[in-house]
């Protein structure tokens, strides 16, 4: 039995060290797919919120990394992780993961059809990995400017998403239910670029704090509103959204100047924002 677990963990290594020779960061999962490494700060409740600021490891994703270096140090003090997991989020491939579950009743793979379908994108060929249970997850690749959220059946039922802050079981990796392995044919292929109108989609929907707001400005003054209520963590995404609604609609050129103003209000330097609207441009089929 610790044999067998010993070579699950140097194959989940030698895994995970090719995944990071990809450009993927990773950390090491144990059976029950959570984290093989605990938190440093677990006994102490008064603990600051800690990233790895702190210089130990046991952070969770935060502790993802492409150093292979830095992924045998992690795998060592987890001895005992039999899979690896594949940050969400960042560079280079900015990673989004459909996770097609199974679960349910109903059938996630034709809901994620009809979604495309209903918005007009298709599904680009694709690193696909099958996980035990009977579920697949599609690997796309988001653009740098973007903040995707994680979200859980809110695409539809049986869909469910990672993005920043999340992370997928990487192919090879071992669990309690069984191992995770890429579909024939995809384990060479790069994550494809998300679909624009699929990952318009996966962006949050604006939440205003009036249900119907006052059409003192129209449109386009909403849109710099939305904007300027961003939280520091919502500031690109909101941008972004703003943006894309805008060159939709045939307002972007118009709207450029305002948003850069609302943009700067919240803090963005204003390279960032003229870089998150020219990708909105982009996005939506307009010359930046
Ligand atoms: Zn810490």
């Amino acid at each position: 039995m610790a044999t067998t677990d010993r070579q699950a963990t140097t194959l989940a290594l030698a895994h995970a060290l090719s995944a990071a020779e990809r450009g993927l960061a990773v950390i090491p999962l144990s059976r029950t797919k959570l984290p093989a490494l605990r938190s440093p700060h677990r006994d102490d409740p008064t603990a600051p919120i800690c990233h790895g600021e702190c210089g130990r490891l046991g952070h969770g994703v935060y502790d993802a990394t492409t150093d292979p270096a830095r992924i045998r140090d992690l795998f060592t003090a987890a001895p005992w992780a039999t899979g690896y997991g594949i940050a969400c989020g960042l560079p280079p491939h900015h990673l989004i993961g459909v996770d097609l579950d199974t679960k349910s009743d109903t059938d996630s793979s034709a809901a994620l059809r009809e979604l495309a379908l209903r918005h007009l994108f298709t599904i680009p060929d694709t690193v696909v990995v099958l996980t035990p249970s009977g579920g697949r997850h599609l690997w796309l690749s988001g653009p740098p400017d973007v903040v995707v959220p994680n979200s859980a059946g809110r695409l539809a039922p049986g869909i469910d998403i990672r993005g920043a802050g999340g992370y997928l079981v990487g192919p090879g990796s071992r669990t309690d239910h069984g191992t995770y392995a890429t579909a024939p044919g995809t384990a060479h292929l790069a994550p494809a670029a998300c679909p624009p109108a699929l990952l318009r989609l996966l962006l949050p929907p604006p939440r205003s704090h009036h249900p119907t707001p006052p059409s003192t400005g129209g449109h386009g003054q909403g849109l710099v509103q939305f904007v300027l209520a961003a939280h520091e963590g919502q500031r690109n995404t909101r941008l972004f959204w703003a943006a894309c609604r805008a060159y939709e609609d045939g307002i972007g050129p118009a709207l450029v100047d305002p948003l850069i103003d609302a943009a700067l209000n919240t803090g963005l330097s204003e390279r960032e924002a003229r870089a998150t609207i020219a990708s909105a441009a982009r996005m939506t089929g307009h010359r930046p």
